[in-house]
């Protein structure tokens, strides 16, 4: 791992959906910097919730690699 990759924060379990949403926005951060790119995700980060805002799916994936060590 290298050191920009050592400097991503994570987390076990999300207490509350803000905190989920949050650390989307910090994923979507770490690609918009070009570090990070996605490797797969289920949606756009936006898109989590539908219409009537509910979640899309009973579990959304996001997978971010890094561009330097992969
Ligand atoms: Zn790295």
């Amino acid at each position: 791992m290298c050191e920009i990759s050592e400097k991503v924060r994570t987390r076990d379990f999300f207490p509350t959906p803000k905190a989920y949403l949050e650390c989307l926005n910090y994923i979507q951060s770490l690609v918009d910097s070009r570090c990070f790119l996605f490797e797969s995700k289920d949606c756009d980060i936006d898109r989590v919730k539908d219409i009537n805002g509910d979640w899309i799916d009973d579990v959304i994936s996001h997978v971010i690699k890094c561009k330097n060590c992969g």
